[in-house]
Formats: C-alpha cells, sequence, structure tokens
C-alpha cells in the first residue's frame, strides 16, 4: 500500500467502479460509495480484496448534505485520513426537451451532479490540505463532453451541470495550489454504461469518430493519471477522452 487513501463517490458500478479497480491495483486504500446497489459495490470491495488491496464500500446518497458528511467521517474511521477524491456519482434524469421538464428532475440533477461535488470538496479539503497538515494530494471530477456539445433534446440541465464542473475545476485549482491539491477532471464522450436509455448507445455510436463507445476502463486509465504524481504538473486541466467526440 502507498499511504494513499481515495474515495471514489458512485463507485460500485460504471466508470466509478472501473476507476476502484485500476487505484487499488497502483496501491490506493479505496472507499466505494454508492447510492442503492449495495450488491455491485459489495463485489468490486471483493474483488479488490481478492487482488490484495484495500477496500471498503460506504453507502450514502451524495445529493444529500448529512450523507456526504456521514460518508466522509466512515472513511476517516474504516481507512484513515483522506488523500484523494473522484467526485463521479452523476444522473441525467429522464430525457426531455427543457420545456418539458419537470422542477424535481432539475433539481435531482442539480443536487447529485453539482451541489454534491462541492459538498464533497468542502469536506474533502480540510483532509487533504498540506496547510491543514494533511498529506496533499488530488481531486478529479468526472466531467462530459455534454458540457460543450449541450445536449440538445436530451438533457440540457445534464449539460450544464457537466459545465458547472468544468468552471469549479479550474476555480478550485487555481484556489487550491498552496494546500498541494490538484483538481482537475476528466470529460468523458460515450461510454458503455448502465446510465444511457435503451438504444442510445447504438444510436449515438455512429457520430463518435472512432465508431465506437469508450470503456469505462479506457475513462479510468485517464482519472488515475491524473490523481498520480505522473501528473503533478497537471491542475486545473479538463481532459476530453472522448473517441474525438
Ligand atoms: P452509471 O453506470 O449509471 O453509474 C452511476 C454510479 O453512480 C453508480 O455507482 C450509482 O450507485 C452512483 N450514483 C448515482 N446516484 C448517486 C447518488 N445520488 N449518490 C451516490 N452515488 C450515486 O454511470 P456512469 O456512466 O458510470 O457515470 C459516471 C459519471 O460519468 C457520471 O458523473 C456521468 O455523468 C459521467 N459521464 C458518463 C458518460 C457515459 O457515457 N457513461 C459520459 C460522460 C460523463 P448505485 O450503483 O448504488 O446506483
Amino acid at each position: 500500500m502507498t499511504g494513499k487513501i481515495l474515495l471514489v463517490t458512485g463507485g460500485s458500478r460504471g466508470i466509478g467502479a472501473a476507476t476502484a479497480k485500476r487505484a487499488a491495483e497502483q496501491g490506493y486504500a479505496v472507499a466505494i460509495n454508492y447510492k442503492s446497489d449495495q450488491e455491485a459495490a459489495a463485489s468490486i470491495v471483493d474483488s479488490i480484496v481478492k487482488g490484495g488491496g484495500k477496500a471498503v464500500a460506504i453507502k450514502g446518497d451524495m445529493g444529500v448534505e448529512s450523507d456526504v458528511a456521514r460518508v466522509f467521517e466512515a472513511v476517516d474511521s474504516k481507512l484513515g485520513r483522506l488523500t484523494h477524491l473522484v467526485y463521479n456519482s452523476g444522473i441525467t434524469g429522464k430525457n426531455s426537451r427543457v420545456e418539458n421538464v419537470s422542477t424535481q428532475t432539475l433539481r435531482e440533477v442539480m443536487d447529485i451532479n453539482v451541489m454534491g461535488a462541492f459538498w464533497c470538496a468542502r469536506a474533502a479539503i480540510p483532509r487533504i490540505s498540506k496547510v491543514k497538515g494533511g498529506a496533499g494530494g488530488a481531486i478529479v471530477l468526472i466531467s462530459s463532453v455534454a458540457a460543450a456539445m449541450g445536449s440538445a433534446g436530451e438533457y440540457v440541465w445534464y449539460a450544464a451541470s457537466k459545465g458547472a464542473i468544468d468552471s469549479m475545476t479550474i476555480g478550485l485549482a487555481r484556489e487550491l495550489v498552496e494546500d498541494g491539491i490538484r483538481v482537475n477532471a476528466v470529460a468523458p464522450g460515450l461510454i458503455a454504461t448502465d446510465i444511457h436509455a435503451p438504444g442510445r448507445l447504438e444510436r449515438v455510436s455512429p457520430m463518435v469518430p472512432m465508431k465506437r463507445p469508450g470503456s469505462p476502463d479506457e475513462i479510468a486509465q485517464s482519472v488515475v493519471f491524473l490523481l498520480s504524481d505522473a501528473s503533478s504538473y497537471t491542475t486545473g486541466a479538463i481532459l476530453r477522452v472522448s473517441g474525438g467526440r
């Protein structure tokens, strides 16, 4: 083990699960947060532990402020003082044009994709910060190419939530230099996970220059790079990993 302690929010499935596995291979002790799929979270923990790594699953809704506080306290007590954070949990809400979207969908997407990212950053900073006696480290936020494309006709609010993540990445990176915390984002393109409505992967794939969706592991490798000292001069970057999209 490296002494590095990572929390991955939404680590039970998809990109978060692939990131947790890759990070564990690199020697991070990993806290895998999930919202409801306990079985999926337990199976990722199992596969990490069987491979000789250290991992725990921690339930909590990142769209609920009190859950975020509880999840960080659980990381403190189960693994120790945090050094790295991947804010990955995210939802799109049901597809529609903006004129038909419910307030509930808008609030849910903003709470999970944006408020949760701020609540997690707020909790992570004093734990990681060298100024506060921490070891220093890195934060990676999961954005989306949607931030630049706008997701017209599907979920403009989701694209807007990822635009907020991009601004947050740039601002937080500059704010946290003295704290020894690098902050970067990965903006995935079309990735083969459960987040998509049925048929969307097949429909959108031909529009990707590489003509295929990416795998969660292809995102995870970039996330782990941005967490690691291999990217020691990189902060405030938004890395598109999108097959050219
Ligand atoms: P996914 O397969 O649907 O997995 C979502 C993960 O987030 C699950 O582990 C889920 O937990 C967790 N989650 C959902 N709501 C949560 C909440 N309120 N609190 C805590 N955890 C929560 O999604 P994905 O495709 O891997 O997406 C991961 C991130 O990548 C998201 O931020 C998404 O916007 C972004 N992204 C994805 C794509 C893509 O094409 N897939 C493209 C661009 C960006 P449970 O298992 O408990 O439900």
